[in-house]
């Protein structure tokens, strides 16, 4: 299909073999390191994790109240036991409960070995030393059994896992202290520009402020990445290309934001043709149409768009699942949901588009969306009102208000 859009003759290439292409040339990194819980958060598991115990190692109660056995106990019938002492939660009783007996017992303190029922406080009639029990007490209830959660040599966690704040708590609840995660990716980033002015500077006559760094900065922020910034390079053939193999020789991965199309002072493909094997393609997606990737020795090379809108949209559907591969986590599709446009959309067709919108839910749970405003890939203010991607696939040419689309909500994105 050509992109109605431009004089391409060139078949433009759709997201879905860019992505296969990508995902054919990554290998997940292979160095690993051992990390306390603590500064695991977010990383991905190399190792699997096995519980070194059961949980709960010892039976225990499940709620305040008294501990007893139901050894001779007459269906139907009240009963009274003396109380002979308390289980406490970390400090358990250290008698032992005879017939005729109870114990007071705290949400998780050990049930004594003799009891095999737990009553609810609420239940019990208490006077002094002796507890009444009513006809309907139910027996053999409210006792965590020993490893009910997790058996002792069970897997806890298989590799890959990207590591969550309640993998972190299950790990602690066997004693685990240290997992063995996959290294970090090493990424370098910088902008490339005339233009480009830091901020803090003030701006003179055609220059432009440089939000693509702060923003890719941002995007790639997480602990499976060692992010190096490195700045902004002027639209200079020598400093790109010195850049860019400086950079390659300690890095896994280059992104560079601009020069990248086929401008006069679009220098990223010519440098690229002498120092690595990179593909420069024309994507059948917008915003985001031009895209390098390569490599440089043994750093991967994504060279995105300029346009800070094709900036976060090539990122978010191209590059972060090639870092996920990357650094090893598990590939995980973004999650879509039907929701029905309440807005009318201008579209050609030609290529699939990613425009911003606005998701809300009504009070049935269904799903509408907005238009967030224009759609320059340069309008990053309407990116900004937006919290979701309409997704209108290459062959469609507009929707008219009322229509269902396929929205992608950011903060469902991987
Ligand atoms: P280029 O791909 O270099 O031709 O850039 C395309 C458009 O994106 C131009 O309008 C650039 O000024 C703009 N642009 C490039 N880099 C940045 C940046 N780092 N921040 C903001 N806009 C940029
Ligand atoms: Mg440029």
């Amino acid at each position: 299909m050509l992109d109605s859009c431009s004089q391409e003759s060139r078949p433009l290439l759709s997201i879905e073999n860019a992505l296969d292409s990508i995902k054919a040339a990554i290998q997940p990194v292979s160095g690993t390191e051992k990390l306390t819980l603590k500064n695991a958060l977010g990383r991905v598991l190399a190792e699997s994790v096995y519980s070194p115990i059961n949980i709960p190692r010892d039976r225990n109660a499940a709620m305040d109240g008294y501990a007893f056995s139901s050894c001779g106990r007459v269906d139907g019938q009240a009963f009274m036991l003396a109380l002979v002492g308390t289980s406490w939660a970390g400090r358990p009783f250290q008698g032992q409960l005879q017939a005729g007996q109870c114990v007071r017992i705290f949400t998780g303190a050990v049930v004594p070995e003799q009891a095999d029922s737990v009553i609810m406080q609420e239940q019990v009639q208490v006077h002094e030393q002796s507890v009444y029990f009513p006809a309907d007490t139910r027996v053999l209830q409210n006792i965590r059994e020993i490893g009910e959660d997790v058996n002792e040599g069970y897997c806890l966690l298989a590799q890959p896992k990207k590591l969550t704040a309640v993998d972190l708590g299950l790990l602690a609840s066997a004693g685990v202290d240290q997992v063995t995660v996959k290294r970090q990716v090493k990424i370098a980033h910088f902008s490339t520009g005339d233009e480009l002015t830091a901020l803090g500077r003030p701006l003179e006559p055609g220059k432009i402020y440089d939000s693509n760094r702060i923003m890719l900065g941002g995007l790639l922020a997480g602990p499976s990445y060692s992010v190096t910034d490195l700045g902004v390079i002027p639209d200079n053939k020598q400093l790109l290309e010195d850049s860019f193999i400086a950079a390659s020789k300690n890095h896994d991965v280059i992104i560079t934001t601009g020069g990248a199309s086929v401008g006069e002072a679009d220098y990223v493909k010519e440098i690229l043709q002498n120092c690595g094997k990179v593909n420069f393609w024309k994507m059948a997606i917008k915003p985001g149409k031009p895209l390098a990737f390569g490599k440089i020795g043994q750093c991967h090379f994504f060279g995105l768009p300029g346009n800070p809108v094709a900036v976060v949209v090539t990122y978010q559907q191209i590059v972060a699942p090639a870092l996920r591969q990357l650094s090893g986590a598990p590939l995980a599709k973004p999650l879509r949901l039907t929701a029905t446009c309440i807005t009318a959309l201008k579209k050609a067709p030609g290529r699939q588009e990613y425009q911003r919108g606005i998701l809300s839910q009504d009070e049935c749970g269904e799903f509408f969306v907005a238009t967030a405003g224009r759609q320059g890939s340069n309008i990053l203010s309407s990116m900004s009102q937006s919290d979701c991607y309409i997704v209108l696939p290459r062959e469609c040419a507009g929707v008219p208000a009322g229509d269902k689309v396929i929205v992608e909500p950011f903060s469902l994105l991987i």
